[in-house]
């Protein structure tokens, strides 16, 4: 029975001053719900109206790390970027390969964000310039060839996320642009996949020489990190595992070099690893070359030159991929010109991941570098603020109250510790002959800690770096009012008071290189290193698990073992 019918049937029914109360009831009623109504309207346009502009450029690590932990009930967000999708850039170098497909790494930026009510609102387009005096971001849409869909627009902010993360870097080398592949989105991969099977098919047409034959076949990698290594090994499997039993009127003919400029590869890595890899890609038959600088680039020669002898050598070539470090996006060159920045190769933010003089722009990832404060600039602050009975000593006591917010503040003062093999800072302050001390004088105090800064350490371009910093902001974006009132953060030793937040700190979980022939390094924290198969299946594993959804971890598992039954597809497509 309805609410309405039951009403009707009891005014029928009732005498007219029940008739009247009733009436009343209801009028009062729908006028405390009306008023609700309107209280409600209004508070929900106030909270509207109260809720701050986010801005977020770029759908990379950092960026889709930032959004997938943040809580959007106070803050109205935007995102640009100018891929609707986010890509697993750690299985790029298979995507090369086929061992896994490129649809099984990418997952859309809309199907992330929809948990969060369609309230995030994503336009795929480049932010081309960031005007930080008026708050705003100019955006060009992806779509050049729909004069509809391409008109430039630019968005308000009270809080700008940058992470657009980084691009390749030639170093101004002759001739790169135009004839090496890059390694850094997945469309490069799709394209290197079908380079790769185009040299084989054109290898075995009829009416070359064996010369332009073994030319089209040379695959040179110029890099020796562990994106180009990476590469190096996946082309061999192909080439072994898949490929030479199609062409195998070619497959003598086939030959891999990897230019590296330093004197080892995987240079990142503990020496046992590059070790390793070295011996195994020698037993590959991969050529490996150190020592060398990539001089110019043409569509058939790589010119280098021997850093030892200086002698300058041309190599033919069918195809190269160019894995050499990366540079700074044209946005993010402008802004930091416009900031006070410019010719620097990150934007420099402070340990809350502010971009150094603007406040509300907070920069991560591969764009941005943490300009760590060093202790030794702030010692005679941090002694004042210490020695709060003025007697210019500090007891340990007085000490102990600060020392939590001096190694939150400073965290190379633990790293230096670590390296020192001292427990806690008062091994560091203990006498010549390393005995306890009661108190310190300035003196003192700045002798103990004047090594302490050259533990000062950049942190490198990786996924790990930019997923945590994503996750970090989020969550002091998410505690902004409340640690407003209660700062949750250390000591101001300059200025008094406490930070709002804890600065960002970086944990490393260790760092894998992928070999070929089911073989991979791995470096885990604790000086632990492992090198062989079951180091590939604990790289299978910890893929598989940081994928960013359910579907992309099925795909990608599946493809793994689509590979092992059939082997990779060579079709060119
Ligand atoms: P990105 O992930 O590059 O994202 C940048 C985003 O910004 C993209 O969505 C891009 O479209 C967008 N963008 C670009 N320009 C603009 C603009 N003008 N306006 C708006 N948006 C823009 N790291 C590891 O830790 N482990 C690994 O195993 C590993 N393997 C790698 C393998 C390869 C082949 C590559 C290329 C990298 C690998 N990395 C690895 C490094 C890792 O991918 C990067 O460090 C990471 O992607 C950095 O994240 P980011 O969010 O800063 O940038
Ligand atoms: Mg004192």
């Amino acid at each position: 029975m309805t609410l309405l019918s039951s009403l009707g049937r009891a005014s029928r029914s009732a005498p007219l001053a029940s008739k009247l109360l009733l009436l009343g009831t209801l009028s009062g009623g729908s006028i405390v719900a009306y008023s609700d109504s309107n209280a409600d309207a209004n508070k929900n346009e106030d909270q509207q109206l109260k809720k701050k502009k986010v801005v977020v450029l770029g759908t990379g690590w950092a960026g889709i790390s930032f959004l997938k932990d943040l809580d959007i009930t106070s803050y109205d967000v935007q995102v640009v970027s100018p891929q609707n999708y986010f890509a697993f850039t750690p299985l790029l170098p298979s995507v090369t390969c086929g061992t896994v497909e490129a649809r099984s790494i990418v997952e859309s930026v809309r199907n992330i964000t929809k948990k969060k009510n369609g309230e995030i609102e994503l336009w795929e387009a480049d932010c081309v310039k960031i005007d930080p005096v008026n708050h705003k971001v100019h955006c060009r849409p992806v779509f050049k060839d729909d004069p509809e869909a391409s008109q430039e627009f630019s968005l308000g902010y009270d809080y700008l996320i940058v992470a657009v993360g980084a691009q390749v870097n030639t170093f101004g080398t002759p001739g790169v642009l135009e004839n090496c592949h890059f390694l850094k989105e997945v469309e490069d991969a799709q394209r290197i996949r079908r380079g790769v099977i185009d040299c084989f098919e054109k290898a075995i047409l009829p009416g070359l020489t064996e010369e332009q034959r073994r030319r089209k076949l040379h695959f040179v990698i110029v890099g020796g990190g562990p994106t180009g290594v990476e590469f190096a090994a996946e082309l061999h499997d192909f080439i072994i595992e898949d490929i030479t039993k199609i062409y195998p009127s070619v497959k003598e003919l086939v030959k891999i070099t990897l230019i590296q400029s330093g004197d080892h590869i995987l240079n990142s890595f503990d020496e046992r690893i590059s070790s390793f890899a070295e011996q195994k890609f020698t037993r590959d038959g991969i050529d490996v070359q150190t020592g060398m600088r990539v001089m110019s680039v043409t569509d058939k020669d790589i010119t280098v030159k021997v850093k030892s002898s200086g002698d300058v050598v041309s190599i033919p070539h069918g195809l190269i991929l160019w894995s050499t470090g990366v540079g700074t996006r044209p946005v993010i060159s402008d802004f930091m010109e416009q900031v006070g920045q410019g010719g620097r190769r990150a934007l420099a933010t402070n340990e809350w991941l502010q971009v150094t003089g603007c406040e509300n722009v907070y920069a991560v990832g591969d764009c941005a570098s943490i300009a760590q404060r060093k202790i030794m600039g702030d010692i005679a602050n941090i002694f004042k603020a210490a020695d709060v009975d003025n007697s210019g000593t500090l007891t340990m006591e007085e000490l102990q109250d600060v020392v939590d917010d001096i190694l939150v503040r400073y965290p190379q003062v633990e790293l230096y510790l670590k390296s020192q093999h001292m427990r806690n800072i008062n091994d560091l302050l203990a006498d010549s002959q390393g005995n306890a001390r009661k108190e310190v004088d300035i003196e003192s105090f700045k002798l103990a800690l004047a090594e302490v800064d050259s533990q000062m350490k950049t942190l490198p371009a990786t996924a790990q770096v930019a997923a945590q910093q994503g996750a970090y902001l989020a969550k002091c974006f998410n505690r902004m009012e409340q640690c407003k009132e209660q700062p949750e953060g250390p000591k101001r030793f300059r200025t008094g008071g406490h930070h709002q937040f804890r600065p960002f700190q970086y944990k490393h979980f260790g760092q894998f290189a992928p070999l070929g022939g089911d073989q991979a390094a791995a470096e885990l924290p604790g000086d632990w290193v492992s090198a062989g198969r079951s180091a590939q299946w604990l790289w299978y594993s910890v893929y598989a698990s940081k994928q960013v959804s359910w579907r992309t971890r099925a795909l990608v598992v599946s493809d793994w073992t689509r590979r092992y039954i059939f082997g990779r597809d060579s079709s060119r497509i």
